[in-house]
């Protein structure tokens, strides 16, 4: 039996490539970027070459989770029936520099200021998705 408040999933990305590597990761609870194996620069979203140098020489190395918020949109209007508003989307930069975008958890989106400290969350959305949620450090 279906609640009638339940809330329908969200929709999920069908990542192939270098995005499918990048959200399996995740999905495993690993929060893993790229990094340049010759110049040691990171990015994100994955590349076949590095923006700094050219080397297609690539590790996936472990990003410590800890960043700032970047910037944020809050939506007040019902987008995605997934999703109850209002909600935050937040892009945090990373202490190695890459940016992500993802939901916020633990603290309400009004309370969001710039520079805020965060920490990463992985959730396994599936066996091969992994999505990045935010929290306030
Ligand atoms: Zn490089």
């Amino acid at each position: 039996m279906t609640d009638a408040t339940e809330r329908p999933p969200r929709i999920l990305p069908a990542p192939t490539g270098l995005n499918a590597e990048l959200y399996a990761y995740w999905a495993r609870g690993e929060l893993r970027l790229q990094r340049c194996a010759d110049c040691h620069s990171w990015r994100h979203p994955p590349r076949y070459r590095c923006p700094s140098c050219g080397s297609a020489e690539t590790e996936w190395a472990l990003a410590s989770g800890h960043g700032r918020v970047f910037s944020w949109t809050i939506t007040h209007r019902p987008v995605d029936p997934a999703f109850t508003p209002p909600y935050a989307v937040v892009v945090a930069e990373l202490d190695e520099g890459p940016r992500l975008v993802g939901n916020l958890d633990g603290i309400e989106p009004a309370e969001l200021r710039l520079d805020l400290p965060i920490e990463v969350g992985l959730v396994a959305a599936s066996d091969t998705i992994g999505l990045v949620t935010f929290r306030p450090a």
